[in-house]
């Protein structure tokens, strides 16, 4: 399979999602976070271009403002103007105060926007796989005997270090440097993300074990992929807050009717609209009364232990009390005496959810054919939210 690391993250954050972007390659167009994130990376690699000396700031906020301009032509409408006034100021601030802390001669640049693409070999099932993607800065540090891989993040959020030490794109970031220069060690390698709204720089390093441990990550999540496409392109959708900037809402199963509801031209949506709302009061009288019930049968079963009676009778009916037992083992040491006895098998039972967890780490022809045996049925809950959603 042929993917990269930016379609394995969004794998993880919304299957879904992966499967619109890169299996059915539904194109949407972006939005101004989007080309932001895009015009402030394509700014910071024009400044550590020397053509023939580096750029000063003033042409750097030039280049930013013209391809800004650009870009952003096709955002119109109501409070459109605002929001591109507060992404340009940022932009500029962002430039300025990058280039204040980080001029490009006092940097010896290797490359930008590196592509690369290595191979990662899934043994149990003799597959091969290639992982793409793009470094946005690798700079030799000749004092430190030391190669830097830089990456620019435009996002508020600035994870603590711990997730950082264990972030996938970084470890993905080492194994293109290595496949690249294999006589590098692994701990010559820093590992950096740049972010830029708080000009703070966070690193880490990978030892050579790390990497073998996310090369099985990364090959165990490629097969959960594999498997999803053979049984029946089952891509769940998986709403987050991150719902808020993905460009499939509106043909999203968990959003898409938020937008049909608008349009009167949607067959039986009059019809669906007071059965909703018909709904919604059912289920707070439903709430007050089961609130209600729990009141009465705690002050009953208060009343039937005073008494100690296992049975109230009134007008309507009676109420028993059933007390249950639940006997718990400690089953470790169960086995230590069933199993001398020739017994413990008797009690081992087959279990499904330890089943489907084994399956991604078996061999493909294993797995097919224990696929081949499921029966797949599907069962529907309905849950709701009383929060009132804007489009
Ligand atoms: S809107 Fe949310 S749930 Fe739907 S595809 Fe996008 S990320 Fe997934």
């Amino acid at each position: 399979m042929r993917t990269s690391y930016s379609a394995l993250d969004t794998y993880k954050t919304c299957p879904l999602k992966f499967k619109f972007q890169n299996l059915d390659k539904v194109r949407v167009p972006k939005n101004i976070e989007m080309i932001f994130g895009s015009v402030v990376h394509s700014a910071l690699k024009y400044m550590f271009e020397r053509v023939p000396l580096y750029p000063t700031i003033d042409e750097v906020v030039n280049f930013f403002r013209n391809k800004w301009d650009d870009k952003m032509q096709v955002f119109q409408g109501e409070g459109v103007e605002e929001k591109k006034k507060i992404y340009y100021e940022e932009g500029i601030s962002i430039l300025k105060n990058f280039y204040k802390k980080n001029q490009a001669w006092n940097f010896n640049v290797v490359d930008m926007e590196s592509r690369f693409e290595i191979e990662l070999e899934d043994k149990k099932n003799k597959e091969k796989h290639v992982l793409t993607g793009i470094i946005d800065r690798i700079d030799k540090n000749p004092n430190e005997d030391l190669y830097e891989i830089i990456d620019y993040k435009t996002s508020k959020k600035m994870p603590a270090q711990n997730i950082i030490d264990h972030d996938l794109q970084m470890s993905i970031y080492h194994m293109s440097l290595i496949k690249r220069w294999p006589h590098l060690s692994p701990d010559k390698i820093k590992l950096s993300l740049y972010y830029l709204k708080h000009g703070e720089k966070i690193s880490t390093f990978r030892s050579g074990e790390q990497m073998e441990n996310k090369k099985n990550d990364v090959i165990s999540t490629i097969r959960e992929v594999q498997d999803r496409i053979s049984n029946n392109y089952n891509f769940p959708p998986t709403p987050s807050p991150l719902c808020g900037w993905c460009g499939y809402k509106q043909m999203c199963p968990m959003w898409k009717h938020l937008y049909q509801s608008q349009i009167s031209s949607v067959k039986s949506q009059k019809d669906i609209e007071p059965i909703i709302q018909k709904y919604f009061e059912l289920k707070n009288e439903n709430q007050k009364n089961k609130e209600r019930i729990d009141e009465l049968k705690t002050i009953i079963n208060g009343f039937m232990e005073d008494q100690k009676i296992q049975r109230v009778f009134g007008q309507e009916g009676y109420i028993t009390r059933t007390v249950r037992e639940s006997v718990s083992y400690d089953m470790e040491k169960i086995r230590e005496i069933l199993e001398p006895a020739g017994k413990w098998n008797e009690i081992l039972s087959p279990d499904e959810k330890k089943l489907e967890k084994l399956l991604s780490s078996l061999p493909d022809g294993i797995r097919q054919k224990i696929r081949a045996l499921s029966t797949v049925k599907n069962f529907s809950t309905l849950t709701s939210s009383k929060r009132k959603i804007e489009k």
